[in-house]
């Protein structure tokens, strides 16, 4: 894929319009409609198997659509071979040569398009410098750690300065902690660059700490495409509310729909709630979606719902509850591991207008 000489016709917005894909009976993407602006760090973010790499792989030619288009600012690249696209694409096995040098690996595309030896030397030199591993040039492949590996990958994927690049679970195969370090290095290289991510992985805090937009895919569609903050805090879903984060879900009654919106729940207890996709009329069934740091132990005395704490787990800075409410329902708190652990019955109530509510026949 990408040469650079290409570039100035494929500047600008990627659109994916009405993408849809059937292998054999089964619908992997379904009408799917995407628009990445230049620059953006877009993050592809569902279960396995809901059709993120099939749509990655759409959008680098590798794969055919049965329907729709891809588009590069006003270019419509549907037909266009892979090598004909501006993009670029970074897989989680690195696929790299194991018998040629890093710098080798590195200048492979340039050597191949026939690009002049200086200036493969100066370019391989740049990337190698962007992936901070200027040292490692004349070793060879199988001497590096897997991170490195990962780095010179990146390295051999933007040296051809693509407008887009695509990436595909490129730090699944590292250990947790090196996986963290890449995030932070990752989001800083793109920012640095400027060239637009378009990133798939299944690991939603991967998602939230490093993209601009994440799209939450759900059997071939998006669920809700929004900014970290937005999905996180307005899922639009009780499915999106679960997926991104530890969420409860609370089965209640629309008590005010007017400018406050209240649902009362089991036991009695009244939550002022956001409602981000409007709300029903009063009386209406409603699920509230609390996260677990905005619910809040209370004194007896208090407005509440009472639970008996069934496991505690130390996470380091928070202590994570299990806790049962007199219903049988299962509600997950988490406290800062400063408060004193808790144990035996509780009384819990929400933080105002913490809670959202979704309608309750969403799934
Ligand atoms: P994962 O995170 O596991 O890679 P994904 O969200 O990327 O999942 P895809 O790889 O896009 O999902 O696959 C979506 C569905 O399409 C899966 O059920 C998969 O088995 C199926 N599929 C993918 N490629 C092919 C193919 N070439 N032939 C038949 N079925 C396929």
């Amino acid at each position: 894929m990408s040469d650079a000489t290409s570039q100035g016709a494929h500047s600008g917005t990627l659109r994916a319009r009405g993408v849809s894909k059937c292998f054999g009976p089964h619908r992997v993407l379904d009408n799917v409609d995407l628009e990445v602006a230049p620059g953006e760090f877009f993050t592809l973010l569902g279960p396995s198997g809901c059709g993120k790499t099939t749509l990655l792989r759409i959008i680098a030619g590798l794969e055919t659509s049965d329907s729709g288009s891809i588009l590069i600012g006003d270019n419509d690249i549907t037909r266009e071979p892979p090598e004909r696209r501006p993009f670029n694409m970074v897989f989680q096995g690195y696929a790299l040569f194991p018998h040629m040098s890093v710098g080798d690996n590195v200048g492979y595309g340039l050597r191949v398009a026939g690009v002049r030896n200086a200036e493969i030397q100066r370019r391989v030199t740049r990337a190698l410098d962007v992936v901070d591993l200027p040292q490692v040039r004349d070793r060879d492949i199988g001497d590096l750690s897997g991170g490195q590996r990962q780095r010179v990958a990146l390295a051999r994927a933007l040296i051809n300065e693509p407008i887009v690049l695509l990436l595909d679970e490129p730090l699944g195969a590292l250990d947790l902690q090196l996986r963290k370090r890449l995030q932070e290095e990752l989001r800083a290289m793109q920012q640095r660059v400027g060239t637009t991510f378009i990133y798939v992985t299944h690991d939603q805090e991967e998602a939230l700490s490093m993209s601009d937009r994440i799209a939450v895919m759900r059997a071939g569609q998006f669920a809700q495409i929004g900014s970290p903050e937005e999905v996180y805090r307005t899922p639009r879903t009780p499915y999106v509310a679960h997926f991104i984060g530890e969420t409860n879900l609370l089965a209640g009654t629309l008590v005010d729909a007017g400018e406050s919106v209240q649902v009362r729940l089991a036991e009695g207890l009244v939550v002022q709630a956001s409602a981000p996709n409007g709300h029903g009329q009063v009386g209406d069934a409603v699920t509230v979606a609390v996260r677990p740091e905005h619910v809040r132990f209370v004194a007896p005395s208090e407005p509440g719902r009472d639970g008996r704490i069934e496991q505690v787990t130390y996470l380091g800075s928070v202590r994570r509850y299990r806790i049962v409410l007199g219903d049988g329902a299962e509600i997950r708190v988490t406290q800062s591991a400063d408060e004193p652990a808790k144990s035996g019955d509780v009384r819990l109530s929400i933080t105002d207008r913490a809670a959202v509510a979704l309608a309750a026949d969403e799934s």
